[in-house]
C-alpha cells in the first residue's frame, strides 16, 4: 500500500489520491505545432524505477503535488507542492 504525506494533511492512503502522469514533461509553447503538442501529450516513457509524479489530493484538499517515488519499489523519497508559488506562501506564513 502506497502511503502520500501530504504537507497540508499528513500521511495519506494512497486511494484519496488520484494520478496525473510525469511530473517532468516540459510542455511545448501555447503556439507549438500540432506534433510538438502530439508528442508532450502522448508519447510517454514507462519508467521502471525512480520518477517524478504528480498526484492530486482529490479526496483531501485538493492540492497537487510533485512526488519522487520509485515505481519498482513504491519508495517515496519526496512530497512538494507542485505550485511553487504556494510553497512559497507556506514558507512565508511559518
Ligand atoms: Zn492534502
Amino acid at each position: 500500500m502506497i502511503q502520500i504525506i501530504c504537507p497540508f494533511c499528513g500521511k495519506r492512503d494512497h486511494s484519496e489520491f488520484s494520478y496525473g502522469g510525469d511530473g517532468e514533461i516540459t510542455y511545448p509553447a501555447l503556439d507549438a505545432n500540432e506534433e510538438s503538442w502530439h508528442d508532450a501529450v502522448f508519447l510517454r516513457e514507462n519508467i521502471y524505477g525512480r520518477q517524478i509524479e504528480t498526484w492530486q489530493h482529490i479526496h483531501g484538499c485538493r492540492s497537487w503535488l510533485l512526488v519522487d517515488r520509485d515505481t519498482k519499489t513504491h519508495e517515496i523519497f519526496s512530497v512538494k507542492l507542485a505550485h511553487l508559488d504556494w510553497h512559497i506562501l507556506l514558507e512565508k506564513n511559518r
